[in-house]
This record gives structure tokens, C-alpha cells and sequence, in this order.
């Protein structure tokens, strides 16, 4: 579904990423550990167009990444995309927000993507604050709102960039829950996170990813537990 092949990006004389590469086979849940700068967001952000890398290629289900492209909004239409800072437009209630992109973008009759806007807000447990402003909601509740938001394009993948990080830790578990069912349900996931427990849990794959390299990449019973590179060891027994 996700296919990254030598992935370079610099910022300036800044190497970010240096020759990624990895794939996320559909329905696979890849999660992306590694120290503050290491390049993670910067590599969530070429995947998605947000950013452009300076050589190699990025596939989403086949269609290339390239934000030079006249098709690049339609690529990163199909790519859902949830951040640290729940970025939900502050104007508009958590309905609002949700339907705005399948109106705007998909041209979905406001009628049937305000029906499956209920729905995902029932989905992620948030039926009863649809008429809620995001300053009236928790950030737990804000970032259930954003992961309904992205869902509402029927993305083919989604990427979270360490969606918990920002959030009070009582209402960590809730947003955890809503990733953990959309895996269970078979969504193509690329996750940021520090989450160890989610990571053991929810990921097939682990990559660790040290100075815009991926030194280490395997199942969480392998990569968490019994890592072979030192700087894998050296950053979980700082993060565990
Ligand atoms: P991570 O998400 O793993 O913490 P980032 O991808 O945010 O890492 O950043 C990787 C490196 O790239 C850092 O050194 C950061 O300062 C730098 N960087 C990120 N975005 C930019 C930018 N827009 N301009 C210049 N440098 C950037
Ligand atoms: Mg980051």
C-alpha cells in the first residue's frame, strides 16, 4: 500500500533521511520509533506530499508521490493524516469539521456526509458532541474528532504523527482504543508514536529509525524486546 524506495531529503546541508526505504503492506500496522529529530515526521510528510523529497520514490496503493504533480491532490486524498496538535478548524463544530472535506473535496451531497459523519462519530465514541466547538472538547476528544475527520475521506492508509504526545494522559487511552479498532478492522497504518504498549500490541512491524536511517525494523515481540543494534537498546531503555 505504502511504498518508500531510497528516500533522501535534505534541509539546506541538513541530511534528514538518507536513502529510506520500507513498505506497509495493506492492512499492516508499521510503527515508526526513534529519537526527537531523528526525521520521522519529516518522513510521515513526504509520504503524504507535505513535503517534497529530493530523490527516490514514494507509492500510496501504486499512485506515485510527487508534489510537483498535478495529481498530488488527488494522492493525498486517499492518504488520511493525523497530527500531534489536533489541527480541527476552530469555527466549525466536530460535525462540521468532519463532513467539510467529503463536501469540499469528494463533492459527497451534504445530506449523506453528515449520515456518515454520525456514524464515525459513534465510531469513535463522540456521537454526543457533534454540535461541539473544538475548544469545548478535550484533547482526547479533539483528537478522536481529527481521526474521525481523516476517516471521513475513506482514506486507502492513514498516518498518525505521535497523536497521543500533546494529550492529558486520562484521555491517552481513548484515542489508543479508536487506532487499536481501526487496525482490528483491517486500515493500512503508518504510526508515529512513543506508545511502547501500543506499539507491542497493535504493530506487525517496528521500524527504529536513528539519524534518517532505519538501523533496525522486525516484529515488536523481536525489535522491543530483544534488539540487536545498540542505539535501538540505548533509546528503549530510555523510552521503557
Ligand atoms: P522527528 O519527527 O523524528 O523528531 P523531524 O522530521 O521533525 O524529526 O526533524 C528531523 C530534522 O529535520 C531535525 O533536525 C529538524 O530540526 C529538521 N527539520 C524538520 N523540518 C524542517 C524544516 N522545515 N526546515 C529545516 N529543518 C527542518
Ligand atoms: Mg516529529
Amino acid at each position: 500500500m505504502i511504498e518508500v524506495k531510497e528516500v533522501s531529503k535534505c534541509f539546506g546541508a541538513l541530511r534528514v533521511l538518507k536513502s529510506m526505504s520500507f513498505t506497509v503492506a495493506r492492512g499492516e500496522v508499521v510503527c515508526l520509533i526513534g529519537p526527537s529529530g531523528s526525521g520521522k515526521s519529516t518522513m510521515l510528510r513526504c509520504v503524504n506530499g507535505l513535503e517534497r523529497h529530493d530523490s527516490g520514490t514514494i507509492s500510496i496503493d501504486g499512485m506515485t508521490v510527487d508534489t510537483t504533480s498535478k495529481t498530488i491532490g488527488s494522492v493525498r486524498a486517499e492518504v488520511g493524516m493525523v497530527f500531534q496538535r489536533f489541527n480541527l478548524f476552530p469555527h466549525m463544530t466536530a460535525l462540521g469539521n468532519i463532513i467539510e472535506g467529503p463536501v469540499q473535496v469528494r463533492r459527497r451531497p451534504k445530506a449523506a456526509a453528515k449520515e456518515e459523519a454520525m456514524a464515525l462519530l459513534h465510531k469513535v465514541g463522540l456521537a454526543d458532541k457533534a454540535d461541539s466547538y473544538p475548544s469545548q472538547l478535550s484533547g482526547g476528544q479533539q483528537q478522536r474528532i481529527a481521526i474521525a475527520r481523516a476517516l471521513a475521506m475513506k482514506p486507502r492508509a492513514m498516518l498518525f504523527d505521535e497523536p497521543t504526545s500533546a494529550l492529558d494522559p486520562e484521555t491517552v487511552g481513548d484515542v489508543l482504543v479508536v487506532m487499536e479498532d481501526l487496525a482490528r478492522e483491517g486500515m493500512t497504518m503508518l504510526v508515529v508514536t512513543h506508545e511502547m504498549g501500543f506499539a507491542a500490541e497493535v504493530a506487525n512491524r517496528v521500524l527504529f529509525l536513528d539519524r534518517g536511517e532505519i538501523l533496525e525494523e522486525g516484529p515488536p515481540s523481536e525489535l522491543l524486546r530483544r534488539p540487536q543494534n545498540e542505539r535501538t537498546r540505548d533509546f528503549l531503555q530510555r523510552v521503557l
